[in-house]
């Protein structure tokens, strides 16, 4: 028996997932050619539904967790060496590999990148797949045409992870940025962070339609569901809409009309699978467009222990901005 570590281990309890703490030693992690010491982890809304017991782990047990930043302690890849700084995000970590709620974590070469020098492990984890998403998004509109001098961009679920960054992301590139939220306490929050206009839910929505009057070059959708159909419809001839989220539902109540009157284009994000030149290419990004100075609104350190009440926190819809996960304490 080495020396063991503290876990979050998703297991099957008479039939249901549980996140329970365990202590493990490396001889019970995946066999896998990179040894890393974690530093922190994050707080994702997919991680609220793994350790809230969800459904998200597809083979137990598991280890929660879709982000880590830690150092190399071993590899046999020549890829990476012992004190490497890394960070992983996704590859279906805490769903089929398991992930970063855990000290320690052996994991495939393929996965991890190198640490962006513009980021500490903190700071990288403050980012975290939903703001590495957020980039994602901006990037597919940019690819889309929609620059500054289109006109106004709407990000819905503004409050949550992905929503932040986002308006810090496109506030500094200079786009006239609506957040769309349902807290009206994160207001304040959300211009800080850079946002020209805060809008409710209900005004999101507008009439409702599936072809409605046009108000945004492009939005960034953390949502889906019945906002994503309302926001699709209020697009400006020729815009876009980069979609990532479910978090109102995984449901499109829409129609072809935005699409075929107006040439709106639904682009389709996925960080989790995103190859490593798209992942670079946004990390990078990331470290010339965010403004590291909104940190300090943006995010906060909590312990690996205060997960399970966490979870349900950002399922409720309550967190605001990003979690940072420091799984030594
Ligand atoms: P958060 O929980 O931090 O943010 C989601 C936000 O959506 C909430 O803060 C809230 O914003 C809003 N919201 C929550 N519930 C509802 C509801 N019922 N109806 C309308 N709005 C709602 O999650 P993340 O920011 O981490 O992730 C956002 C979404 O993106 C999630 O669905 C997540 O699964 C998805 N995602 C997808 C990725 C991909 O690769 N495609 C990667 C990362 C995340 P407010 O209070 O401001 O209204």
């Amino acid at each position: 028996m080495g020396d063991t570590f503290r876990a979050l281990v998703i297991e099957d309890h008479d039939g249901k997932q549980k996140a329970v703490f365990k202590d493990l030693t490396v001889a019970d992690l995946p066999d896998e050619d990179v040894l890393v010491e974690i530093s922190y982890s994050t707080l994702n809304y997919k991680d609220g539904l793994a350790v809230s017991g969800k459904g998200i782990a597809r083979r137990l047990p598991m280890v929660g967790g879709v982000d880590l930043a830690g150092t190399v302690l071993e590899s046999t890849s020549s890829d990476f060496k012992p004190g490497d700084k890394v960070i992983v995000n996704g590859y279906g970590l805490s769903e089929l590999h398991w992930g970063g709620y855990s000290q320690k974590q052996k994991l495939k070469s393929e996965w991890p990148i190198k640490l962006p020098d513009a980021f500490t492990m903190q700071e990288a984890m403050a980012i975290g797949t939903a703001g590495y998403t957020s980039m994602l998004c901006v990037l597919a509109l940019e690819k889309a045409g929609v620059t500054p001098d289109k006109g106004d961009i709407l990000v819905t679920g503004a409050a949550g992870g992905v929503g932040s960054v986002a308006i810090a992301l496109l506030s500094k590139l200079g786009y006239r940025v609506i957040a769309s939220s349902g807290r009206e306490e994160t207001h304040d929050y959300l211009k800080k962070l850079g946002a020209a206009e805060v809008i409710s839910r209900e005004e999101t929505m507008g009439k409702g339609r599936p072809f409605d009057k046009e108000r945004w070059a492009g939005a960034i959708d953390c949502v889906g569901s019945s906002i994503l159909a309302a926001v699709i419809a209020q697009i400006n001839y020729g815009g876009a809409v980069a979609a990532c989220g479910l978090a109102g539902g995984n449901d499109l109540p829409t129609s072809v009309l935005p699409f075929i009157l107006r040439g709106v284009s639904l682009l389709g994000v996925d960080s989790v699978m995103a190859p490593r030149e798209k992942r670079e290419e946004a990390w990078a990004r990331l470290a010339k467009d965010l403004d590291k100075s909104l940190f300090e609104d943006m995010i906060r350190v909590e312990p690996m222990s205060n997960l399970p009440t966490l979870a349900g926190d950002i399922l409720k819809g309550q967190v605001k901005g990003r979690v940072v996960i420091d799984v030594n304490a």
